[in-house]
């Protein structure tokens, strides 16, 4: 049995080709706007005001004859997005995150979370598993009892995997990679719910602020809010106007203002 702990890498996140942004902008006589935003706003919040300002064209004042006025702080600007529910142009702003080591408790959870997420888990058909690695909570690591147990537990379904592995000749010359696929599917079938493994997930920012409010309350399972608190954090530092609603209370919880975007 290997320890871990569950990891989260913000791998990818939206980039601006800004030399098009203002080339469209050229033609719409909206450049100032990129000259307001460019340097001083991440490029996810830039790009969901440039998707809001697309709608109205609201560049600058006067460029649509309806609109007077304009906010020339993005902070406002996205805020108003927040607060008048017009979530949909968060969509456009995705972020990638590995999450390492988390269990398959994890994984099914998160997997019911369909709008706007994709995702790449791996495969326990394809790998196979030799060490069981897995993650205890700080409150089960301080029961000598329950950690000698589960230890035992986890080392007999190792070693069965191991024993299954070599009965089943898969490392022998020649076998082919469908047999191998398929005993390797069947072995899976013993190992538990809390084996630890990765998934990749893409997630727009109007699903992540949804999946945070949901998987930070109380309510959830301990592990995901373990996760999601630091997928948060992550949100929170990459993008502030658009999680500027959140603010975690002294459970983690983190819970919306504007709760339908
Ligand atoms: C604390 C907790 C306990 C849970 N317990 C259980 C349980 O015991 N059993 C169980 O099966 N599940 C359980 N779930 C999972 C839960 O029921 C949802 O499946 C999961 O949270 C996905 O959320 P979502 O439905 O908001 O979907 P998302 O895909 O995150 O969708 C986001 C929003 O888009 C809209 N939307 C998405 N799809 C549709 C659609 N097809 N039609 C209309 N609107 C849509 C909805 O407004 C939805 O809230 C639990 C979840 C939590 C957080």
């Amino acid at each position: 049995m290997q320890p871990v702990k569950p990891e989260v890498f913000l791998i990818a996140r939206p980039a601006l080709d800004w030399d098009e942004v203002r080339r469209y902008l050229k033609g719409v006589g909206g450049e100032a706007w990129a000259d307001r935003v460019q340097d001083r706003v991440a490029d996810e919040e830039a790009l969901v005001e440039f998707a809001g300002r697309v709608c109205y064209r609201s560049w600058e004042a006067g460029l649509n004859p309806n609109v007077t006025r304009v906010r020339t702080n993005s902070h406002v600007y996205l805020r108003n997005i927040l607060s008048s529910g017009h979530g949909s142009v968060l969509e456009h702003a995705s972020y990638s995150f590995l999450f390492h080591h988390v269990s398959r408790v994890l994984t099914h959870e998160l997997v019911r979370h369909r709008a706007g997420v994709a995702v790449s888990q791996e495969s326990l058909r394809f790998v196979r598993l030799s060490e069981l690695p897995f993650w205890f909570p700080d409150w089960a690591r301080g029961d000598a009892l329950l950690m000698e147990r589960a230890q035992a537990v986890l080392e007999q379904l190792e070693e069965f995997q191991g024993w299954m592995g070599d009965h089943f000749g898969l490392d022998s010359q020649g076998l082919s990679f469908h047999e191998k696929k398929h005993k390797t599917s069947f072995m899976r079938r013993f190992a538990p719910e809390g084996v630890a493994t990765d998934i990749l997930v893409t997630i727009n920012i109007r699903a992540l602020r949804h999946i945070i409010y949901m998987r930070t309350a109380l309510g959830a399972e301990e592990e995901i809010r373990q996760v999601m608190d630091l997928v948060a954090e992550r949100a929170l530092a990459a993008t502030p106007a658009l999680m500027q609603d959140y603010d975690p209370n002294q459970d983690r919880e983190w819970i919306p203002k504007f709760l339908k975007v």
